[in-house]
This record gives structure tokens, sequence and C-alpha cells, in this order.
């Protein structure tokens, strides 16, 4: 098949309107390296201040793979995510440490790298070292699926391979980088999932979903992905300047980050229920004095219901292992998952002015 009309079309209309970003501006890997994983699930406009913040924080690869986890989880705060920062970190020793500080100008080698799939891998390499390296994301499987009315499931192992062909088959040579990118700016502005803007497509006069009226069945997904419901029930136990935190370990959400003692449960619990499994964590003398919630907080799989159990501890109480103390004052030092952060705004001193939120009497 012939597909020079694809590129022709393209490459035109993406040099005259692409988003001029700072990353666009570059073809320093390791900025362009940053840029693609801030901005795997967030928008451009969310993901610019982020890329901007991290780049000037760290000029170079090599200050990034200096950084302490801790520090890079801060400034990552707020995006998810966040075994991608973590990946961040990993990734920048690799290459500090196995490549001189030098991204390695091959495709496989870029794969060895932690966090960097064949996605990633395939913009680096085409756009910072002209190798002809097809890049297939979802806006790329949204812009093919529509323009050749491809119904095989996007989700699917032998859809992902079949986009895969048909984006390599279509990859310009000469110029993959601007091809890649002009296809995947295609998806983000102009064939949007919904509403798609055709009248100003450069590719309409070929797309075979606009003319068969698909355009809202394509591209095709075999089946959604499960979703699991969790329970977290958080303990605010406030101390004279502060809150008990501790940090999350072990392979799971939020790995790394700080947050409210958690007793995770299979369903919801009530104040007695509660009391109890207070019990079992830190002895029968705390006290239940308020409950806020439950605040519903949404991942890609996952759908958590976290409520906020106040409780008071007697002041000789011993804490469990590995609850710390942190002062209101060094809160901020701490990364915190986007759940911690919205309480804390709200339930904090200073955001109720001064005032000591928690000293109701205990509910049963
Ligand atoms: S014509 Fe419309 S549906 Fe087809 S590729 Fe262009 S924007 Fe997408």
């Amino acid at each position: 098949m012939s597909t020079a009309w694809f590129t022709k079309a393209l490459l035109p209309w993406y040099r005259e309107h692409y988003r001029p970003l700072p990353w666009r501006e570059t073809r320093d890997p390791y900025r362009i390296w940053l840029s693609e994983v801030i901005l795997q699930q967030t928008r451009v406009d969310q993901g610019l201040a982020y890329w901007e913040r991290f780049v000037a924080r760290y000029p170079t690869i090599m200050d990034l793979a200096a950084a302490p986890e801790g520090e890079i989880l801060r400034l990552w705060q707020g995006l998810g995510y966040y075994s991608r920062a973590r990946n961040l970190l990993s990734a920048a020793k690799q290459v500090v440490q196995d490549h001189g500080g030098h991204f390695p100008a091959d495709h496989a080698a870029l794969c060895s790298l932690k966090g960097v799939g064949d996605y990633t891998a395939s913009a680096i390499a085409s756009i910072c070292f002209d190798l002809p390296e097809p890049v297939v994301d979802g806006n790329v499987y949204r812009v093919l699926a529509r323009i050749f009315g491809n119904g095989t499931p996007i989700d699917s192992t032998a859809g992902r391979k079949e986009f895969r062909a048909l984006a390599a088959q279509l990859l310009d040579p000469k110029h993959p980088g601007d091809h890649n990118q002009a296809v995947m700016e295609l998806g983000a502005t102009v064939c949007t999932p919904q509403k798609p803007l055709c009248g100003q497509c450069p590719l309409a006069n070929k797309c075979i979903a606009r003319k068969a009226d698909r355009i809202a069945e394509l591209p095709y997904k075999a089946g959604k992905t499960k979703t699991r419901t969790r329970h977290f029930n958080y303990l605010h136990i406030a101390v004279e300047d502060g809150i008990y935190l501790h940090k999350r370990e072990g392979r799971d959400i939020w790995q790394g980050l700080w947050e409210l003692p958690l007793i995770e449960s299979d369903r919801p619990l009530g104040a007695s229920a509660m009391a109890k499994r207070i019990a079992l964590t830190i002895g029968p003398t705390a006290v239940i004095t308020a409950k806020h919630g439950p605040v519903k907080h949404l991942l890609s799989h996952q759908v958590i219901f976290a409520v906020f159990w106040t409780c008071v501890l007697p002041k000789k109480a011993r804490p469990p292992k590995g609850w710390v103390r942190v002062s209101w004052k060094k809160l901020d030092r701490h990364a915190l998952p986007r759940v911690m952060e919205c309480h804390f705004q709200e339930h904090r001193p200073e955001s109720r002015g001064g005032r000591k939120p928690y000293l109701r009497p205990p509910i049963h």
C-alpha cells in the first residue's frame, strides 16, 4: 500500500499548526524524556508547569540522578501515578552509571531504562536521534483507527501489533520525529475523542470513519479494565503542634508517599466497628471524636472511599511502629497523595482560623 499521501498531508499541517511547547524547541533527550514521562496521563496545560519546575530544579540528568527520592516525589505531587516519578530517578541513575550521562541512541537500550516502554523509547529515538521508530499512544490509535476504519480492538495483543505495524508502514523515514509528533498532535488537537474537528483535518478526504459515519465507535475497545473498590479509614490524630503520619511502603499505590495512619477494610465501617479495629491497632484507649467522609477518589483502576476518623490518644499512649509525628510547619516537606493534600487543605489549624478542630465529644 502506498502511504506517501499520509505524511504529505500531515507534515505541512503540523509545521503550521503545532503548539509551540518548550520540549519541541530542543532535541535534548533528557528534556524530551522528561516531557514524555510527565505527559503520560496528564494534560499538556497541567504538565507544562511540572516540566518547567523539574528542568529548573534539575537542569541536567546528573542533577536529577543525584536528587533524593523524597524531593522528586514532592515535586511530582499532584500528578498521580507516583511510580513514574520513582522510575524517573531510577532511569536517570541508569543513564549516568551505564551510559556516562548520555541517553543511548538505540531503541532496545532505551527500553532497558526503568519505566521506559516502547512508546517513550520510540519518541526519544525518533525525535532526538532521527531513528525510524513509530510512536503509538492513545492519540495515534484514535487517528489511525478512524482514518483506516480499523475496528481491531486496541486493547488486544493483535490490535497493538496491527496498529504498530500500520504506524511503522506510514512513518516518514526522512522525518520520523516530526512525523510521530504530527500524528500525536492531530489526535490531541483535531481528532479528539469527542466531537473531532473534521473540518480542520488535513486527512479528512481519506478518513473512512468520517465517510462511513463510524467516528463515535472508533477506536474500538474489547473490554473495560476491571475497577477495584477500596475502603481507606484514615486516623486523624492531632498532637500538640502536628499530626501522625506514616510512609506507604510495599507494592501498592502511592508507594513512598506520606499519609495519615491507615486501616483498610473490605467494606465501609460504622463507628463501633471502627473503634474495634482501632483498638486492635493502637489499643483500646484511643477515642473517636469525629468522622469525615467518605470522600470518593478515582484512580485509573481503583475507586478509593476515604473516611477520616478523628481520634484522641491518651498522653502516655505509645503509637505503633512506623508512625511519625510531623509538625504542621514541616508537613509541606512531605510528598502526599492528592487525597491527603485535599484533606489537609481543610483540616489543618491555619485553615480553620487557628481553631483546634477536633475536640468534639466521642461518637459511638
Ligand atoms: S476526518 Fe475527523 S475523524 Fe477522521 S481523522 Fe480527521 S478529525 Fe479524525
